[in-house]
């Protein structure tokens, strides 16, 4: 069995991150990591605040959504991140905020294009809008799971926040942190009426090739576990 402690600091340790960082505020936003070995996740409960938890209180829940072990309520947002780790096995790990310049984006419902070498390097050829669902519905994960296929690692969701996908917990943090440099830089530039240039295909191709190609390695090494 593997080492559920371990894995519950891990996703604490980043949650204490990003509240210093100020993408999570209180309790809104989540964190989740993949088990390995295991169809199994471990997330952040609901509705408590991050700077009080303890590790133990980090839930375990398998793929079907069932708390296997911990005092709480999972995450409202679990069956969300349980639709993008069963649709991307590159996935290691995974972080929900409601970050500020992201958001902008969520109510303009307008997608960030490819601006930046390392926005396409890390978070993908572009940052799509996914479709409105409630917080912690069905809708709401069948429309995450329905956008996977871009193989891009970060997403706006309409009327909510932002989702970052890394093939380690450092990854999605770090890709946080680029997705809200990337919409302050592109909302800036919007506000300023003047044209925007973006990135030629040539290099949106370039890089999004090495992307995949990290992504392809990660999900050969967790079939071969
Ligand atoms: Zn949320």
């Amino acid at each position: 069995m593997a080492d559920y402690l371990t894995w519950k600091k891990v996703v604490l340790e980043c949650t204490h991150r990003l509240t210093q960082r100020g993408a999570l505020v209180g309790s809104g936003g989540n964190v989740s990591h993949r088990i390995p070995g295991e169809d199994k996740i471990a997330i952040t409960p609901s509705s408590k605040d991050y700077l009080t938890m303890k590790p133990k209180d980090i839930c375990i829940v398998d793929f079907n959504g069932e708390l296997i072990e911990g005092e709480f309520r999972p995450s409202v947002e679990t069956g969300m991140h349980l639709a993008v780790y069963k649709n991307r096995l590159d996935v290691n790990a995974i972080v929900h905020t409601h970050q500020i310049y992201a958001s902008i984006f969520a109510v303009l419902d307008i997608p960030i294009p490819a601006l930046f070498d390392e926005q396409v390097l890390h978070l993908g050829s572009e940052v799509a809008v996914i479709s409105y669902g409630i917080s912690g519905s069905p809708d709401l994960a069948n429309n995450v799971a329905s956008k996977m296929d871009n193989k891009c690692n970060a997403y706006i969701l309409k009327n909510h926040g932002a989702l970052l996908l890394g093939i380690s917990i450092e990854n999605a943090e770090r890709n946080s942190a680029l997705l809200e440099k990337t919409a302050t830089v592109y909302y800036h530039a919007l506000a300023s009426g003047k044209p925007i240039s973006t990135l030629p295909e040539s290099s949106i191709s370039a890089f999004m090739s090495i992307l995949i190609a990290s992504q392809q390695a990660k999900t050969s090494e967790l079939k071969e576990r």
